[in-house]
């Protein structure tokens, strides 16, 4: 097959059996993080995607926001300049993307579409989606489920279709590949009304990441998506681990917000809902402030008292410090927990999969996590385990019934990849992702 134009309404090309590039966008409320990667299709297909730059602008709606970017194969540049609002930060990425000295392209027309980062798609997307009138208003519906998220990837939306009036802009949603979980996983025991009134049930996160780890184990195997299990764990700043069944996730450990699960590096995960009134009548505090403390001071910090950076808790417990060696001991029995009641969920699994920065890069949380659970099938080879911070690889024996691998995951990667799929099916709605 060659390569085949075709023209679409707003004159931009669709590339068929060639590589393209797509600008994925993370917009915060403060920030925004971009990438130029270069996607293959097609004839193609077998070539390795390419990151041509990458950066983050920070402090947005400040005179002295930070822009740092780096050009593939060029030196660093980080300047501090006024960026007033999200659709500047937009017009200096795309002024550094075309700078004759730094930039990576000759002119806009190079990039096919915007791949934008969405936290929360509620019960309304279920798969990453072209946007147009019509998904945004569906879009700006699942505001109300995170309002701290959304409206901030929403402004990033707009100011960037403000800018690139032509280019097709894509969401991705952390929630979407979640939403097939059945009703047994997503209910909370809770008077159903809530649920059908505010649809209060869990929605899980974390989406791009599990679902990539997942199709990238499959893909060094060559086993069947379809005919596959996984427990995927997801160890960053925040962290979540997933069920996948066949493909599809059937649990996983975020809820109605991104709090609920794993011990995190500022967020409490799992609570007994009655902590909050008695907290807050013993302290003479409100909600929103208890609300706070179990966003931004539980977790790994709230446990230590030093730190959410787990390279410190880890340091400072080999140094003897015993308060960060409960804290790294809470850390790791919830995750075996979940692992273990995943295991039961799915009646066994092909792999489990760490992921994130501690999961690719902590030896020893996979061992406290995964490293004593041979009667359930998961043998640790704690030499390949050591071995493998920050690559990836398998980290269990041949012997284990259940193998176990460190990937490096890449949620910019399966942005510009389902935004280009989306771009390029007539519909709109798309994105099954990799084969
Ligand atoms: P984010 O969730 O913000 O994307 P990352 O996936 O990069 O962040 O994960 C950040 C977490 O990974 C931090 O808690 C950090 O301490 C942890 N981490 C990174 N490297 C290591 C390491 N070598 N050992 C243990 N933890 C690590």
């Amino acid at each position: 097959m060659g390569i085949t134009y075709s023209r679409t309404d707003n004159a931009r090309h669709q590339i068929r059996g060639v590589t393209v590039k797509i600008l994925v966008l993370n917009c915060g409320s403060s920030s925004v993080k971009f990438q130029v990667i270069e996607v293959s299709s097609g004839d193609n297909q077998e070539k390795e995607d390419t990151v041509f730059a990458r950066g983050v602008i920070e402090r947005v709606g400040e005179d002295d926001a930070i822009v740092n970017y780096k050009p593939s194969g060029k030196e660093k540049i980080k300047s501090v300049e006024p960026i007033k609002d999200h659709k500047a930060a937009i017009k200096k990425v795309i002024a550094l993307l075309l700078d004759e000295k730094v930039g990576v392209l000759s002119s806009m027309d190079e990039i096919e579409a915007v791949g934008h980062r969405m936290v929360h798609g509620g019960e309304e997307f279920a798969s990453s989606v072209l946007i147009d009138d019509n998904v945004l208003d569906r879009m700006k519906e699942c505001t109300d489920l995170a309002p701290l998220h959304n409206p901030a990837n929403l402004k990033g939306y707009e100011a960037s279709k403000e800018v690139l009036p032509d280019v097709h802009q894509v969401g991705v949603f952390d929630t979407a590949f979640h939403q097939t979980m059945p009703p047994s996983s997503y209910l909370y025991a809770i008077p159903l009304e809530y649920y059908r009134k505010y649809k209060i049930r869990r929605f899980g996160f974390h989406g791009t990441s599990h679902r990539y780890v997942f199709y990238r184990y499959c893909k060094l195997t060559g086993k069947d998506p379809a005919r596959t299990s996984a427990i995927s764990c997801h160890l960053g700043n925040g962290a979540s681990i997933a069920a996948i069944k066949d493909g599809k996730s059937m649990d996983t450990s975020m809820g109605f917000t991104p709090l609920e699960g794993l011990v995190m590096g500022t967020r409490s995960g799992d609570l007994d809902p009655a902590i909050h009134q008695f907290v807050i009548n013993k302290e003479g505090s409100d909600i929103d402030e208890f609300t706070r403390i179990l966003n931004k001071e539980s977790g790994m910090l709230g446990l230590s008292g030093k730190s959410n950076d787990m390279r410190e808790i880890i340091e400072a417990s080999r140094d003897g410090d015993e308060v960060c060696r409960m804290a790294l001991e809470v850390y790791c029995y919830r995750l075996k927990k979940y692992i273990g009641a995943y295991l039961a969920a799915l009646n066994g699994t092909d792999v489990v999969i760490f992921t994130g920065g501690a999961g690719e890069n902590s030896d020893l949380v996979r061992e406290n996590s995964a490293g004593s659970l041979d009667s359930l099938g998961i043998e640790l080879d704690r030499d390949k385990n050591l071995e493998m911070n920050g690559k990836e690889g398998k980290i269990s024996r041949d012997s284990s019934k259940v193998e176990v691998y460190v990937i490096p995951t890449d949620e910019e990667l399966v942005i510009a990849r389902d935004t280009h799929e989306c771009v390029n099916k007539s519909s709109g709605d798309a994105a099954t992702f990799m084969s």
